[in-house]
């Protein structure tokens, strides 16, 4: 239905899937719950996700989010962030005794329990992802000694590898997954014998949020993607969409981001969100966009989502403890 005064030579599409992964809803959910059953403060290694609003929201129910756990006092309750953390770091909160939850998304996990089975065999693993990425750090924390990184396509003709042992590939799970195969099509050239994941470590989430994108972006001369700036799967979004047809594609972290002038000789928008973004900045953006003329955005739905994680145990026996 079109609003009164909508523009009807304008087209807006808003791509599906978008916005909260079941990985990321199970992580704000932890710290929510956390925050009911034990009460404020409770402390999270890093962003729990990385979204600006959510991190805000929760700060402002009670949770405390640190860098690292020496800023965390001795009797508190810390919940690790959905994109994992290295057996190290758990060691320490072991060490000192804290109270720990612990919210990693059970597909950075599956990546961590491929790291380890490799590196038992004696594997030399490319890690395919970005540096100083928390995910990388974490999974390269499990099999430091075995894992190299490779950050692009670019970078595997300077790797230094033994060429006695096996070599084995896996990758963040937030990539664009065009480059991911470029570069492991590159690493095979020179490693025929290369050995792929057991599975694809680039989750269900990225790569729906990443086809829906595609299947859109040739319709539009521009391509809004919602996150925030340090979200790896945001960033994605913003290449595919160039890559696939966009005249112009930009991030933002709101509607109040969304500038003028990117608006002026535009007939075609599609609108999209990273995978820590809730819906209602999503909303912020169509209602601006309407209320300066826009019709009401058509939907295209690429595939169903319909997978969630059960919380960590601990909330699990609180909850059914309650009951
Ligand atoms: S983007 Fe994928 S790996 Fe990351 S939290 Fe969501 S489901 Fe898990």
């Amino acid at each position: 239905m079109a609003v009164s005064g909508a523009d009807t030579d304008k087209k807006l599409f808003l791509a599906a899937p978008r916005g909260y992964c079941a990985g990321v809803d199970r992580a704000v959910v932890t710290v929510e719950k956390a925050l009911e059953a034990y009460g404020a403060p409770v402390y999270v290694r890093k962003q729990i996700v990385h979204n600006r609003h959510v991190v805000e929201t929760l700060e402002e129910r009670g949770a405390i989010f640190v860098d690292e756990l020496d800023e965390v006092p001795d009797d508190a309750l810390v919940v690790f962030s959905a994109h994992g953390v290295s057996p190290q770091v758990k060691n320490e909160a072991a060490n000192r005794g804290l109270r720990t939850i612990d919210a990693t998304c059970p597909l950075v996990t599956k990546v961590h329990h491929e790291a380890k089975r490799f590196a038992n065999d004696d594997t030399q693993i490319l890690l395919i992802g970005h540096a100083g990425h928390e995910e990388v750090e974490g999974t390269t924390g499990e099999a430091p000694e075995n894992i190299t990184l490779v950050q692009t396509p670019e970078d595997v003709d300077g790797l230094q590898l033994d060429p006695d042992r096996p070599v084995a590939w896996l990758s963040q799970t937030t990539l664009s997954v065009d480059e991911t195969v470029e570069t492991v099509d590159r690493i095979r050239q020179l490693h025929p014998q290369l050995i792929n994941p057991p599975s694809d470590d680039i989750c269900y989430a990225t790569q729906n949020r990443q086809h829906a994108v595609k299947q859109m972006a040739p319709k539009c001369d521009l391509v809004i993607v919602v996150g925030s700036k340090n979200s790896s799967n945001t960033g994605r979004l913003v290449e595919v969409a160039l890559e696939s047809g966009a005249k112009a594609s930009y991030r933002v972290d709101n509607a109040g981001e969304i500038k003028e002038s990117w608006l002026d000789g535009v007939d075609s928008i599609g609108v999209t969100s990273g995978a820590s973004v809730p819906e209602t900045l999503v909303r912020g953006v169509l209602d601006l966009l309407t209320s300066k003329g826009w019709p009401q955005a058509e939907e295209e739905t690429l595939i169903e989502e319909s997978l969630s994680f059960a919380l960590p145990p601990q909330l699990r026996k609180r909850r059914t403890a309650a009951r």
